[in-house]
Parts: structure tokens; sequence; C-alpha cells
């Protein structure tokens, strides 16, 4: 393990945020207004992705302040560069230990470790999934795990929808469905219901909700690329198996909130969630702060989120100063107008035939990526991105970071597949972001999804040593 940090070890830091989802970025941006400089770890892929769990939905249509909606991925980037803005110090990387044993606390990644005198956990709480066969092929085409949040879209009005789960939030979010489907079916595996006796009644005396008894979902079914059609049921004690139409299905079945790393440290409830102080975000160990989705097992909002968020940062600002910890930091103007750029700043212009330089390092669209495909005698780099797609964000400073390193080894494309879909098309590019990697005019290889900084050297520097070795 290499810990880049060693040499500033003696730096205590005032504190540090774990996770990067609502609760996170704001706890950033009120810890950051308040001249602490917070260190955030954003996450990787433990627990989630940067931006949290917002970063896998489309439309965000219950946050205050945008009329319109907005899109989860947007709403997230926004949240993040409003914490940048002021200060928070952000690394894409997951924490892997936290040792809130001994004062300063210390918090560790793969790559560096800090010393800090508060810690807020916002690592929230992933949705429990099935893992059906055709799962991943729907989700977000009429299945989630979220009825509160998805439940209102247009698609399902007018059709059935199933809701999977037997406990308060299942029958809760059955009945909250109904005002915008036609009809919800509702699978239950068990001959009864976990839930309080008085979301039973509201789901068995329903008009418009049917209980199945005793029953499991087995797959999903549906157009290749279309939406959801139907859940594939099976009866538990007949073996009796069935097909049942409908657009949407919403999974209820709990959660598992992050807290592996706190466990015989914080504090938690039977289910991992951490136990924080009635009507406060403290935890059992003063100066250790939990907010979001992993200490709410009921609401599990994002607004919610963003409020314990700002609970957070407000008591640990408080705390450190009434402990004489806090050490303020004041930022320049110049740092705060690069982080306000916006991101249509940031967006590439399209290299033409006047503005293409085959000397540089990256471009920009179809046209360079054709001349470069042709001339280009180094490594060729192609990332292909899509609009609203949250993991191109994350992507991108990780990417980009690779790419500086190699800058005048390699050539750099970047391809938005709405723009050029021909291009991804005849890439057979099936999801962004995807990067794929050329020698010789030849496809050697390709990686979906994000991954570590090392993975994307790793190709390079592999192809760097062909290239030469055949020169
Ligand atoms: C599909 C879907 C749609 C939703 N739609 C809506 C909606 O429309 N409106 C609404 O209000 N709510 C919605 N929600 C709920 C909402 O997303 C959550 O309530 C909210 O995101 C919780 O925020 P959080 O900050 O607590 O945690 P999360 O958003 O879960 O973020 C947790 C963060 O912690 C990070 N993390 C975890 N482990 C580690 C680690 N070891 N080291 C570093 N980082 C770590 C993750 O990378 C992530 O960044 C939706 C949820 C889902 C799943």
């Amino acid at each position: 393990m290499s810990l880049n940090n060693m040499s500033d070890n003696q730096t205590v830091e005032n504190l540090v945020i774990i996770g990067s989802g609502p609760a996170g970025y704001t706890a950033g941006l009120y810890a950051g207004r308040a001249n602490l400089k917070p260190v955030m770890f954003e996450g990787f892929e433990a627990g989630g992705s940067p931006g949290g769990q917002l970063m896998t939905t489309s439309d965000v249509e219950n946050y205050p302040g945008f009329p319109e909606g907005i899109t989860g991925p947007k709403l997230m980037q926004e949240m993040k560069a409003q914490a940048q803005r002021w200060g928070t110090e952000v690394y894409t990387e997951d924490v892997i230990e936290a040792d809130l044993t001994q004062r300063p606390f210390t918090i560790r990644s793969q790559e560096r470790e800090v010393k800090a005198h508060s810690v807020i956990i916002a690592t929230g709480a992933n949705a429990k999934r099935l893992h059906l066969p055709n799962e991943d092929k729907f989700w977000n085409q009429g299945i989630s795990a979220c009825a509160i949040c998805d439940g209102a879209n247009p698609m399902f009005k007018g059709n059935d929808v199933v809701v999977i789960g037997g406990g308060d939030s299942a029958a809760e979010e059955a009945a909250y469905v109904t005002k915008y489907c036609d009809h919800v079916h509702l699978l239950v595996r068990r001959d009864e219901m976990r839930a309080s006796k008085t979301l039973q009644d509201r789901v068995l005396n329903h008009p418009k909700i049917t209980i199945h008894w005793n029953t499991e979902a087995v797959d999903v079914y549906g157009q290749e690329g279309g939406f959801l059609e139907g859940v594939k049921i099976r009866n538990r004690q007949t073996g009796e198996e069935s097909n049942l139409p409908a657009r949407g299905l919403f999974y209820a079945i709990g959660h598992t909130p992050n807290t592996q790393l706190f466990q015989g440290q914080l504090d938690l409830d039977e289910t991992g969630y951490i136990i924080t102080k009635p009507d406060s975000v403290e935890t059992n160990i003063e100066g250790v702060y939990a907010a979001g989705d992993v200490q709410d097992h009921e609401f599990r909002q994002a607004v919610t989120a963003a409020g314990t968020g700002c609970q957070a940062a407000m008591l640990a600002e408080r705390w450190l100063s009434a402990n004489n910890l806090a050490t303020e930091y004041h930022q320049d103007e110049d740092a705060e107008a690069t982080a306000t750029r916006s991101e249509d700043e940031d967006k590439p212009t399209a290299d033409t035939e006047e503005t293409f330089d085959i000397n540089e390092t990256r471009h920009y669209g179809g046209y360079a990526l054709r001349r470069l495909f042709h001339e280009s005698d180094r490594v060729l780099v192609v990332k292909y991105v899509g609009p609203n797609c949250g993991l191109c964000a994350t992507l991108k400073p990780i990417l980009d970071g690779v790419i500086d390193e190699y800058a005048d080894k390699v050539h750099f494309v970047e391809i938005d597949i709405a723009d050029e879909p021909d291009i991804a098309e005849n890439a057979m590019v099936t999801g962004t972001p995807t990067v794929q990697f050329f020698r010789n005019q030849e496809i050697v290889d390709q990686l979906r999804g994000v991954k570590q900084k090392s993975e994307y050297r790793q190709r390079i520097e592999e192809y760097l040593a062909e290239t030469v070795s055949a020169k």
C-alpha cells in the first residue's frame, strides 16, 4: 500500500467527510463555508458510486428548487461543485479503514491516510435487490428500489405495477403508488406481513391493491432495450409459475447501511444503521456525526439527507470551536472563480479540419477520431460518453489525470454518443462511459464503466511498450 500523505501525517484536518451523496456534499458545503476546509472521501465503488444513489436515477422531481425536475447526476454535480467552491477537498477514493478509538481519528484509503479531529459519516444505505436474471436490463426501465421517488413516472399511469416486500416500507409504498397507476400487486413471500397492523389494514382494504401471498418473483420480462412488461412469479406453496403483466416493479425489501467500517466502534442498530442521539446527528463518540440514509431508516430522501448533512457540519463546527480545535482556512477568490465554472464551459469544442492538430494530445468529436484512427502513431484512447451519464462525470477527473501523465505519448478523443450515434454503433458501444484503446488502427482493449486510475495506466503502459518495440 502506498500512503502518499505519509509526510503530511503531522497535519490534523478539522473534519473528514466520508461519502458524497446529498448528505456528504451538504456537509462539505456548510463546513467549507465555516472555513474548515473539510476533506471528503467521496467513495469509488464501496457502497455505491461518487455522488451516491441519485447517480443511478434519471428524474428527481421532489428536490426543492427545481420546479421542472432535475436529473439525479446533474443535481449531484451541482452539489459537488457547490461544496468544492467553498473549499471542500475531494478524493475519489473509498475509505478502507477508520480508527475512531484514538484522537485524532485516522481515516485511510488505499492512497492516503488522513488524521482529523472530527468525522462526518455519510456513507448511505444500499437498497437490496433480488438480482433476478433479467433485472439489469430493466433497471430504471420500470424497475426501481424507490416507489416514493419513481412512482409518479408517467409510464405507470393507467398500468399495473408490482411491489415486493412484506414490511412497513412495502405496505406504505404500495399504498403510495396507487395514486399513479391502475392497480398494484403486492408480492409477499409468506402468508403474513411484517408491517404494522395499521399499515396492513391500509393495503388489505385498498381497492387498488391485490396481495399475492406466498409468492416470489423469479424473473422479469419485456422487449430487448424496451420498458418492463411484466414479472414472472412463483407460488411458493404449489410451485406454480405464471406471468404477471406490469409496467413497474418496486423493491421494498430493505436497505443495507454502509457501516461495516464502524462496527465495534459506533453504536449500530440490529440492521446496521448508526444510532444517533434523539433529534440529533451526534453518535456515541464526541466529534463523530452520522448524516443521511446511513442513520435514517424512515425517510431516506435526498432532501432529508441534505438536511442532516447540514446539521452534522454545524454541530462539528461548534464542537471544534468549543474544544479549540478548529483551524480556519480562507480561500482566495481565484479558487472560487474556478470552482464556479459552469459545466457548459467545460464541454470541449469538436475538432474541425481547421482546428485539428495532430501534435495535440486531446481531441473531441468524430472528425478527430477519423483522422487519428488513420494517422496516429501513438496509443489512441477513445472515451464514449452520454448525456446525463453520472458515471461519465465520475470518470472525467480520473481519466483526465491519466491522460495528463501520458501527454505527447497518447492521443485522446472524446465522443458524445448522443451527438455521434453512428460512431458509437460502429464501435459497438452499448453503454457509457466506455473507453477503447487502439493501436495501429486496431482496437486492442476496452473498459466499460469507471475503473481505478491504475487500470487505465496499465493498459496504456502495455500498448506503449508494444508500440515502441514494433518501431
Ligand atoms: C433509484 C433511486 C431513486 C431515488 N430517487 C429519489 C428521488 O427522486 N428523490 C429523493 O429525494 N430521493 C430519491 N432517492 C433516495 C435518495 O437517493 C437517498 O435518500 C439519498 O441519496 C441519500 O443520501 P446520502 O447522502 O445519505 O447517501 P447516498 O446517496 O447513498 O451516498 C452515499 C455515499 O457514500 C459513499 N460511500 C459508501 N461507502 C464508502 C466508503 N467506504 N468510503 C467512501 N465513500 C463511501 C458512496 O460512494 C456514496 O457517495 C432515490 C434512491 C434510489 C436508489
